[in-house]
C-alpha cells in the first residue's frame, strides 16, 4: 500500500500528511479549503525545517517528503487511487458520515477508510459505507510526528484482516499501535476528559486559580503539563464536543461539560487556536485572565 489519501489539512491532517509522507508514502493531502492546504504544507515545511535543524532528517529528507505530497480540494482526483484514507476533517458527525457515503463510492472496493476522529462511533460512520469490515478508527494524537500513539479503533464489524493491516501501517511509521473496541471516548479520552473537566470544575469551584491546578498536576503527578493548558492545546471546543459524546453516549452524569468550559466555549474562548482559553496567548502567553475572573 503507497498510496494514501488524507482528508482534511487543519492541526492532525498536516500531521499526518507529513508523517505519511516521510516513511515514503505518496500523500493526497485534500481539503475543501485552498487556505487550509495552503497553511498545512506551511506548517509541514516549518515542521520539516525544525527537524533538519535538528539533524534529525537531511535537507533531502525534508524534499522528498514535500514531493511525496500533492495537494487537492476535490475528493475525487485525490482518493480515487488511495489504498489507505485517512480522515481527519472537522469533527463533526455529519460532515464525516457524509465523506464517508462519498469515499465509499470513490475508493475502490479493497480501500480501507480510517477516520481520526476524537469521539464520533466508528461503528456509525461504518454504517455508512458499504464496507463496515474496512473502516476503522486511526486516532493519531498531536503533534503527529512526534506523539508516538496510534489508538487503533475496531468498530463493530471491521474485520481482524483490516486490523492487522492498520496496526502493521502504525509500525511503519515508527508509531505504537494499540487496539481498542469502540465505545464513547475510546481509551485515550475517556480517561483524559473527565481528568480535564475536573480541572475545570476545580476552577470553577474556587478551589485553586488556573496556574496552581496546573502546577499540582505537573509536580505533583509528573505531567509534562497541566490539564487547563492541555485544554488549550487541544481546543476547548474540541473538549467540550467530546465530552457531549460521553456524555450521550453513557447517559451517565459523570461526564456532564462544567457549565465554565460550555461558557468558554459560547464566548470564543477556545484555547490557542483563538488566541485565549484557560490562558492568554495573544499578548503574554501566560498570563490568568480567567484565573484572576475567577478569584
Ligand atoms: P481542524 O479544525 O484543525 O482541521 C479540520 C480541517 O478539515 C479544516 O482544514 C477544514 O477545512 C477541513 N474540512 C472540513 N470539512 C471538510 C470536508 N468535507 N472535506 C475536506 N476537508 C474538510 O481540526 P483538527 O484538530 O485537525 O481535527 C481533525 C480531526 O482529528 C477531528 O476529527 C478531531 O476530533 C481529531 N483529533 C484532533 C486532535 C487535536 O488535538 N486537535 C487530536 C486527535 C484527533
Amino acid at each position: 500500500m503507497k498510496n494514501i489519501a488524507v482528508i482534511g489539512a487543519g492541526t492532525m491532517g498536516n500531521g499526518i500528511a507529513h508523517t505519511f509522507a516521510q516513511f515514503g508514502y505518496k500523500v493526497s493531502l485534500i481539503d475543501i479549503s485552498q487556505e487550509s492546504l495552503d497553511k498545512g504544507i506551511a506548517t509541514i515545511t516549518k515542521n520539516l525545517d525544525r527537524m533538519v535543524a535538528k539533524e534529525k532528517i537531511s535537507e533531502n529528507d525534508k524534499a522528498a517528503t514535500l514531493a511525496n505530497i500533492t495537494t487537492y480540494t476535490a475528493l475525487e482526483k485525490g482518493a480515487e487511487d488511495a489504498g489507505l484514507v485517512v480522515e481527519a476533517a472537522t469533527e463533526n458527525e455529519a460532515i464525516k458520515l457524509d465523506l464517508f457515503r462519498k469515499l465509499d463510492t470513490i475508493c475502490p472496493d479493497e480501500t480501507i477508510l480510517a477516520s481520526n476522529t476524537s469521539s464520533i462511533p466508528i461503528t456509525k460512520i461504518a454504517a455508512v459505507t458499504s464496507r463496515p469490515d474496512k473502516v476503522i478508527g486511526m486516532h493519531f494524537m498531536n503533534p503527529v510526528p512526534i506523539m508516538k500513539l496510534v489508538e487503533v479503533i475496531r468498530g463493530y464489524n471491521t474485520s481482524d484482516e483490516t486490523t492487522q493491516t492498520v496496526l502493521e501501517l502504525s509500525k511503519n511509521l515508527k508509531k505504537v499501535p494499540t487496539e481498542v473496541n469502540d465505545y464513547p471516548g475510546f481509551v485515550a479520552n475517556r480517561i483524559l476528559m473527565p481528568m480535564i473537566n475536573e480541572a475545570v470544575e476545580t476552577l470553577y469551584n474556587n478551589v485553586a486559580g488556573v496556574a496552581e491546578i496546573d502546577t499540582v498536576m505537573k509536580l505533583g503527578m509528573a505531567h509534562p503539563m497541566g490539564p487547563l493548558q492541555l485544554a488549550d492545546f487541544i481546543g476547548l471546543d474540541v473538549c467540550l464536543s467530546i465530552l457531549e459524546v460521553m456524555y450521550d453516549g453513557f447517559k451517565n452524569p459523570k461526564y456532564a461539560p462544567c457549565p465554565l468550559l460550555v461558557n468558554m466555549v459560547r464566548a470564543g474562548k477556545l484555547g490557542v487556536k483563538s488566541g485565549e482559553g484557560f490562558y492568554d496567548y495573544a499578548e503574554s502567553r501566560k498570563a490568568e485572565k480567567v484565573s484572576k475572573q475567577f478569584s
